[in-house]
């Protein structure tokens, strides 16, 4: 599943693509919003909020989310798309682009003022302008038994965070993800890290994880095997990575 960073570099390729310019096509392929068209009008910005992406079109915000297969793409107005034409789901035509999006989770139109019905219920972004380090940590406490490789993918409580970060953020902090929320120490240290390991990703792509996907190669810190674990979470068969000498079990 696509993490923060991904989806803040498909908004800021997004943004860069049509903001500021008039839509020539506006093809929804939801049945809810097939009727929608936006054409004639000005795109005035695209951005990301946590996993979130919102079009902002006059009085109107177009609202996706990648889930699992979702993309982006932008084209030149004739150029072949490389993805099959049946996944579309909306097309954003200006006389020179043409943005699609394919196999998106969530594709709905909202007026701007009911924004937050979409994404109201996220915590602070990692990658928003207002990150709050302390809010987010304040969030995570509301659980103090969940264990932080599950609570961390929990986007009321921070915003950005999937499976590949988490492992990560673990790591970087020397605290096994089925840690209880209430022993980790330093939590707010940890919290924090999330942020700029998130902002080095977005920003100075492309970023190399150190335990996630490397089951059973040696860990970069003290060369121990990695290990990796599901941690029942609920989220699907996704494992977690850590280093069993680094991050010993609570
Ligand atoms: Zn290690």
């Amino acid at each position: 599943m696509p993490e923060g960073d991904v989806v803040f570099l498909a908004a800021k390729r997004l943004h860069r693509a049509l903001a500021g310019k008039t839509l020539t096509g506006c093809d929804i392929r939801v049945p809810r919003y097939a009727t929608v068209d936006l054409s004639g009008h000005r795109v005035d910005e695209v951005v990301p909020r946590g996993k979130h992406l919102l079009a902002r079109i006059g009085e109107l915000t177009i609202h996706t989310h990648l889930k699992m297969e979702g993309v982006w793409h932008v084209y030149g107005a004739d150029e072949r798309w490389r993805r099959p034409a049946h996944q579309a789901r909306i097309i954003l035509r200006t006389e020179d682009v043409a943005a699609v999006g394919f196999s998106l989770g969530i594709t709905e139109v909202l007026r701007r003022d009911e924004e937050v019905t979409a994404v109201g219920h996220l915590g602070p972004d990692l990658l928003g302008a207002d990150w709050d380090a302390a809010e987010a940590t304040r969030r995570l406490c509301r659980e103090p038994h969940s264990p932080i490789g599950i609570a961390l993918l929990d986007q009321t409580n921070l915003a950005g965070i999937g499976n590949i970060y988490r492992s990560e953020v673990c790591f970087l902090s020397r605290v096994h993800p089925a840690t209880p929320i209430g022993a980790v120490p330093e939590l707010e240290a940890l919290t924090d890290r999330a942020h700029r390991v998130l902002t080095q990703a977005a920003h100075h792509p492309p970023w190399r994880a150190h335990v996630y996907g490397r089951y059973r190669m040696p860990c970069p810190r003290c060369g121990a095997n990695i290990a990796r674990e599901n941690l029942g979470d609920g989220y699907g068969d996704r494992s977690v990575y850590y280093c069993p000498r680094c991050q010993p079990p609570p």
